[in-house]
């Protein structure tokens, strides 16, 4: 098979499109043919390395990709050859408590398709049922592939553990990235009120189309937070959505008294000083996550395929040019996911 595979950590340089064995399915697996794969975050950090992670070279990235079946292990029931499906790269052990919980983004065996194992940057890949859902006949592969990984954190982050509400108001921080277009969709979608704080203009006016209701652009208005707050009428915002890490002061601020601010991640960097007071005085919840459930999935894919949340693509790069599309994505050129195309 074809595949994008590295052998030393380092720049977009160190990705070779390569030959491999064809992989043959084990009793428990299917063997997916990939059209599409999207990328990540998480392919840049893998591909640099970071201390502690031990990858078997070569190694082929990816997390996100949609195919079809096209071979099915004999254990395996109610998946068909020619099926279309997209894969959740979450791989919970099935075993532990957690998983059997239902908690299986906690699990404590958790592997993630292109960071701990081989992923999707290939033409074929290997992947226990569980990890997929189908698709219906005509939907696009790269819409799939781009809304796997980032809706169902999105999805699990504001409704699983945020629990938001119709009416609430909530401020995103950063309009571009593929959680937070999920995030505002997503807060569209359940009758909530999304305010998006962002920068370049290109980026407000998709956060704007997605339906952001209110736009704060942070290059004109630095002390976003007071802005936020005259806007609410002085009160705050019910949720904060922050995935950028160093803005956890302003978005402290910016929250009403028991407010929750959400967060998957940190886009700017993970140390940052934060006012403690703003806490205990405003009965404030921070509430962390990563990744969704198997159940989390399921029921925003259902969502997507039904065309009520719609991922934003941004542009496609065949399997060969994985380089190109990692350099795009490291010059965080992009709006909306960029995928490759996979012959
Ligand atoms: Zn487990």
């Amino acid at each position: 098979m074809k595949a994008i595979v590295f052998y030393e950590h380092g720049s977009p340089d160190v990705l070779k499109y390569v030959d491999l064995p064809q992989p043959q399915p084990n009793p428990e697996q299917v063997l997916v043919k990939l059209h599409a794969a999207a990328l990540n975050h998480v392919d840049l950090f893998v591909r640099r390395g970071w201390k502690g992670l031990n990858l078997n070279f070569p190694h082929i990235l990816g997390a996100d990709g949609a195919g079809e079946i096209v071979a099915v292990g004999e254990n395996v029931s109610g998946w068909q050859v020619g099926e279309r499906v997209v894969i959740n790269a979450n791989l919970g052990c099935g075993t532990c408590d957690f998983c059997l919980a239902g908690e299986d983004n906690r699990c404590r065996n958790w592997e993630l398709l292109g960071e701990t194992v081989n992923g999707t940057y290939a033409d074929h890949i290997l992947i226990a049922p569980k990890q997929l859902f189908r698709l219906p006949e005509q939907f696009d592969y790269h819409a799939a592939a781009a809304a796997s990984l980032v809706y169902q954190t999105a999805w699990h982050s504001l409704i699983t553990r945020g629990k938001l509400r119709p009416g609430e108001t909530v401020l995103i921080v950063g309009a571009s990235g593929g959680v937070n277009t999920a995030s505002i969709q997503i807060a569209k979608l359940t009758g909530a009120s999304p305010i998006v704080v962002g920068s370049a203009k290109e980026k407000l006016e998709l956060a704007e189309k997605l339906g952001a209701e209110i736009l704060i652009d942070r290059s004109k208005t630095e002390n976003w937070s007071k802005e936020v707050y005259r806007l609410t009428h002085r009160s705050g915002v019910d949720v904060v959505v922050d995935n950028v890490g160093t803005t956890f002061p302003q978005s402290l601020r910016a929250l009403r008294s028991g407010g929750r601010l959400l967060t998957v991640g940190n886009t700017a960097a993970p140390k940052f000083e934060i006012d403690n007071r703003y806490i205990f005085a405003k009965h404030l919840s921070i509430i962390g996550s990563t990744m969704g459930t198997l159940k989390d999935f399921s029921e925003v894919m259902s969502l997507v395929v039904a065309g009520k949340l719609a991922p934003v693509l941004d542009k496609t790069f065949p399997l060969a040019d994985a380089r190109l599309a990692h350099e795009r994505l490291e010059k965080n050129e992009q709006l909306g996911k960029i995928t490759l195309s996979i012959e």
